[in-house]
C-alpha cells in the first residue's frame, strides 16, 4: 500500500474570490459535485465573510448545504470570525478554516486586526464551537508564514510564536500558508521543522501559491519535510488581493500527477478532475485557467499510485 496525502480543493474558496466574475451558484454546485466526484474528500467551498467585501462568496450558506448532501466529503469553509464560525455550523460544515496572519502589515489590511487579536478571537470561535451539540472542526491557516507583501521578511520565531499561542488556544489543526508566494524549499523545511518542533502534529498542512513558479517544487520540500496534506486549486485559480502579479495556488492536477507518479496516493482520478475543469469554464469563462498536465494531456507513462 502506498503512502497517502490528503489534498483538499480551495479552488470554490480562494480560487473565486479574487475572479473577476461571480460564478452562478447553480453552476458552483455542479461543479463542487464535480470535484468531489474526482475523488476530492476535502473541499473549501466558500466563505463567510461580508458579502460587501466578497460579493462572490455571498451564497456560501447555499453551497455548504448542497456540499454536505455529497457522500464521504470533508465540507470547509473559511471564517475569519465568531460570526462566521456561527454561520458556518448553522449551514452544516464539517470544519472551519481561521485565517491568522503571521505578519502585522497583512492581519491589518486582511482583517483588520492585529495578529493576537485575531488568535483572541479563535479563542472565542473554539470556545463557542466546544459548547454547540455537533462537532465542528476548527483549523487555522497561517497567512503570510513566508513572507509577506507588506512587511517582506517574516521572522521564523515569529511564525513559531504564532502557531504555539494558536495550538495553546485549543484549534485542532495547523496550515502554513504563502499566501503570496514568496517562500522557496529550504524555507518550507526550515519553517516546518521549526513549527513542528513547537507544536508537534497539530501542525498538518501546507497552503502553497505558485507566484514564482516554485509551487511543486515547494510542495515536494513540504513532502520530504513530511508534510502530508496540501491545499491546490483546480486550474491554478487564486491569489491574494494583495499580491499583485501574484498568481494562483498550485495546481490541483499537476500535483496529483506528481504525487502519484511518486506513488503517492491521493484518492483521486486525474481524468475526471481535468473533466471538472468544464463547469469551471463554464461559471468563469474569462478566467485564465492554468496546468501543465491538462494542456499537455495525461503521458502515456503516467501510473496512478496503488
Ligand atoms: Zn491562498
Amino acid at each position: 500500500m502506498s503512502e497517502h496525502v490528503t489534498i483538499c480543493e480551495v479552488g470554490p474558496r480562494d480560487g473565486l474570490q479574487i475572479a473577476k466574475g461571480i460564478m452562478p451558484t447553480e453552476v458552483k454546485k455542479r461543479w463542487i459535485t464535480a470535484l468531489a466526484a474526482a475523488g476530492l474528500a476535502e473541499i473549501e467551498v466558500g466563505s463567510f465573510v461580508s458579502p460587501k467585501l466578497i460579493p462572490q462568496m455571498a451564497d456560501t450558506g447555499e453551497i455548504v448545504r448542497h456540499a454536505i448532501t455529497l457522500p464521504g466529503l470533508t465540507v470547509v469553509a473559511l471564517a475569519p470570525n465568531l460570526r462566521g464560525a456561527m454561520a458556518a455550523y448553522e449551514a452544516g460544515a464539517h470544519r472551519i478554516s481561521i485565517p491568522v496572519s503571521v505578519s502585522m502589515g497583512h492581519s491589518r489590511a486582511n482583517l483588520n486586526r492585529t495578529p493576537d487579536e485575531q488568535i483572541d478571537e479563535v479563542a472565542r470561535m473554539v470556545e463557542w464551537v466546544a459548547a454547540q451539540d455537533r462537532a465542528m472542526q476548527i483549523e487555522a491557516s497561517c497567512s503570510t508564514a513566508f513572507g509577506c507583501s507588506f512587511d517582506g521578511h517574516v521572522e521564523v520565531s515569529e511564525v513559531v510564536r504564532v502557531t504555539a499561542r494558536l495550538a495553546a488556544v485549543g484549534i485542532q489543526g495547523l496550515a502554513l500558508a504563502d499566501t503570496v508566494g514568496y517562500g522557496h524549499p529550504a524555507l518550507i523545511k526550515e519553517v516546518v521543522h521549526a513549527v513542528r518542533g513547537e507544536i508537534g502534529p497539530v501542525l498538518e498542512g501546507l497552503h502553497l501559491h505558485d507566484t514564482m513558479g516554485l509551487g511543486l517544487a515547494n510542495a515536494l520540500a513540504g513532502i520530504e519535510a513530511g508534510i502530508r496534506n496540501f491545499d491546490s486549486a483546480l486550474a491554478g485559480l487564486g491569489g491574494c488581493p494583495f499580491a499583485p502579479g501574484a498568481s494562483g495556488n498550485i495546481v490541483t492536477e499537476d500535483l496529483v500527477f506528481m504525487l502519484e507518479s511518486m506513488g503517492f496516493s491521493t484518492g483521486t482520478d486525474l481524468d475526471k478532475l481535468i473533466a471538472a475543469r468544464a463547469p469551471l469554464r463554464e461559471g468563469l469563462p474569462n478566467e485564465t485557467m492554468r496546468g501543465g498536465v491538462p494542456q499537455a494531456g495525461i503521458p502515456k507513462t503516467f501510473l496512478r499510485a496503488a
